[in-house]
């Protein structure tokens, strides 16, 4: 089976060093790995190496650090098959979508080798969620590497397998010893000590608004920097004149993919009364031709749920929406069949006659349920897509480009999409207003968030 190891100050620790894990298929339960997991030792051994890396590698030549990451990004695109695959049996999405996760990965870390600087914050912590272990880990990887800092990476306890390959091809591209190290285990623990200890002087941290919030209360001890990419609740809105074919597919697209277990996923479904009907039906019509099932399969659109609590948290959301009046349209439970019955497949879902009571409008569902909202003006759903802690992303389709523009101007929110259903692109500013979080990653923005600024002042 394969063998997930910690990568510590230049060594990958064999796993049989420390307590063991296995990792399962969240389609059918399959083992796929062994992994070590850590301790708050660990993740002390890891900082001091990355401290002590530090000096060499931020005075590296920028053009030796961006050929490194060159290199390294050549490694990922040549095992980006076998990551992949890792990356589906352990996550559950789909493998053309784990395929094309891995190599927007290595491509970050060639936009990023093109970026290198000066006056770097120093060792870093890289703390990541399950959903997208290994993209989101690249986003804060590249810019770290290119500015010159070193840094201890966690994944996500429950999925570190291609995350660590990930790293793994980082390291074999030939960095000195300490300037990359993962460790895995806990967020509680190994997590809490990249985030407590002094040592780390950045945390840059992808995953849930409560674990953001004690972050940043911890890193207040030391004043650390932090960029928090945390939750989002995304609304979608289809003005009267939208393209309602258009819209729809968007829709479900940008609401179902990757079973919803997106920060930028669409979690609202604003409609305008006179076009509600039609776009209802498309939407309904589009959710159905979705494929489910293993994501190793061939023509398959939809994996399994990443965990059963995710599964049971969007039962409870979706049972919340319907005791309150809302209508189910599609969906709204597991699929029959012996290929699903040991995997946390759900259908994917469409609610109508959603409101603002109901948990699904309000609280971070995590799952493939799209709740529908009908209003009257575009300023009534502007108003409701802004009534939210949340304010990652927000979409609105329409065909009047003013409509459009000052919507975006007024929606709170970090990315808004006019008639496109995604807010990533490399080269842009990606994160959140309100309880999203706080600072960027991506683009220049995002290799800014590990540099210092000084002003030095001659007297001549
Ligand atoms: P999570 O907060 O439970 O865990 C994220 C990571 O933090 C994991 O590696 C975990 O082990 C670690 N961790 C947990 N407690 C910690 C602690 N006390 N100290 C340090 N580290 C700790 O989140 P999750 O359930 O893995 O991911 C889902 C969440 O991530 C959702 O809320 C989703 O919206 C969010 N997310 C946000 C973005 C974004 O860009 N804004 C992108 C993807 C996911």
């Amino acid at each position: 089976m394969h063998q997930t190891h910690m990568i510590i100050d230049g060594e990958q620790l064999p796993i049989s060093s420390h307590k063991v894990e296995t990792i399962c298929n969240p389609a059918n339960q399959e083992p796929v790995a062994l992994v070590s997991v850590g301790t708050r030792q660990d993740a002390r051994m890891a900082l001091e190496a990355a401290k002590k890396a530090f000096p060499l590698w931020s005075e590296t030549a920028c053009e030796k650090r961006a050929e490194l990451l060159h290199s390294a990004a050549d490694l990922v695109r040549e095992r980006a098959k076998s990551i992949a695959r890792l990356l589906t049996q352990e996550q559950g999405k789909p493998l053309k979508n784990a395929r094309a996760e891995i190599l927007s990965s290595a491509g970050i870390l060639d936009y990023y080798a093109e970026e290198g600087r000066r006056n770097v914050v120093g060792v870093a912590a890289l703390i990541t969620p399950w959903n997208y272990p290994v993209d989101l880990l690249s986003w804060k990887v590249g810019p770290c590497l290119a500015a010159g800092c070193t840094f201890v990476a966690k994944p996500p306890s429950r999925a570190p397998v291609a995350a660590t390959e990930f790293v793994r091809a980082i390291y074999d591209a030939g960095l000195p010893a300490g300037v990359v190290n993962v460790v895995h285990g806990p967020g509680s623990e190994v997590g809490a000590e990249l985030v407590e200890n002094p040592i780390s002087r950045k945390i840059a941290f992808t995953g849930e608004t409560e674990t953001g919030r004690w972050i940043m209360a911890q890193a207040a001890l030391h004043i650390k920097r932090v960029s928090l990419e945390l939750g989002g609740q995304s609304p979608f809105i289809v003005c009267g004149d939208a393209d309602i074919e258009k819209a729809a597919a968007a829709c479900a697209q940008r609401a179902f993919s990757n079973m919803g277990q997106i920060c930028i996923s669409v979690n609202r479904v604003y409609v305008a009364d006179e076009v509600a009907e039609e776009f209802t039906d498309r939407l309904v019509h589009q959710t159905e031709r979705l494929r489910i099932g293993n994501g190793l399969k061939e023509n398959v659109d939809l994996g399994p749920m990443f965990s059963n609590e995710q599964r049971e948290k969007t039962k409870e959301h979706m049972k919340d929406a319907l005791d309150r009046g809302a209508e189910l349209l599609c969906g709204g439970r597991e699929p029959e069949g012996e290929a699903f019955e040991k995997g946390y497949f759900f259908l994917p879902t469409v609610l109508d006659r959603a409101d603002h009571k109901m948990k699904i409008m309000r609280e971070e569902t995590f799952g493939p349920v799209a709740p529908i909202m009908r209003f009257e003006t575009v300023d009534e759903a502007i108003k409701l897509a802004n009534d939210s802690n949340y304010g990652l992303a927000a979409y609105i389709y329409t065909s009047d480009i003013a409509t459009g523009i000052q919507a975006a101007e007024r929606l709170e929110a970090g990315g808004v999409g006019v008639n496109i259903n995604n807010v990533m692109d490399y080269q842009m500013p990606f994160g959140g207003w309100k309880e999203s979080g706080i600072g960027r990653e991506l683009g220049h923005y995002g290799l800014e968030s590990f540099l210092e600024i000084k002003h030095i002042r001659l007297g001549i």
